[in-house]
């Protein structure tokens, strides 16, 4: 088994279905356990636009390899992202591999550690949500998460 770390995004209408669905889909993985969800977060739109994104990290031990973790996260993407109303439109659901036990891989469809997660505080956030004492090849998670304080993000109740 490997502890899997997953980032997932939304910024359409239903965001908040939609990633509490993507959440439910990760869980029932065949060979997923210890699932646990993060609280979930607001935050504007970094690299994207639109509306508001809603961000939460997973965790859970997998049975998966990495790039069968990957391929699977692609089709729960792909399943909401039927839902995209234009080219280029807002994301309905981004899943991405943030961190896949200790491995470091670097292939052109997958970098792991997830490579900007270390400044994004809608990452960072929820991360030290699930594992405060984490830490990363930049740092520990909570001094990370400190030096982007300037990145607003409301916790959702
Ligand atoms: P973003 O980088 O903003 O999440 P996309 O979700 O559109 O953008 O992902 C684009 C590509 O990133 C995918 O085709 C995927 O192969 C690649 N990729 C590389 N590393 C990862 C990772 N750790 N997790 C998810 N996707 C990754
Ligand atoms: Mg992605």
């Amino acid at each position: 088994m490997t502890l899997a770390y997953i980032g997932l995004g939304a910024n359409l209408g239903d965001a908040q279905v939609a990633l509490l669905q993507a959440a439910d889909e990760l869980a029932q993985m065949p060979g997923t356990e210890q699932f646990e969800l993060s609280p979930l977060y607001r935050s504007a739109p970094i690299d994207s636009s639109g509306p508001d994104y809603i961000n939460a990290v997973a965790s859970f031990d997998t049975v998966l390899t990495a790039r069968q973790l990957l391929l699977a996260l692609q089709d729960i993407e792909q399943r909401h992202g039927r839902l995209r109303p234009y080219r280029n439109a807002p994301r309905t659901l981004d899943l991405d591999l943030l961190l896949f036990g200790d491995q470091n891989i670097q292939e052109p469809d997958l970098i792991v550690p997830h490579p900007r997660m270390h400044e994004r505080a809608f990452v960072l956030r929820p991360l030290s949500d699930l594992s405060p004492g984490l830490i990363l090849a930049q740092g520990p998670v909570a001094a990370l998460l400190a030096a982007c304080s300037d990145q607003a993000l409301a916790r959702i109740p």
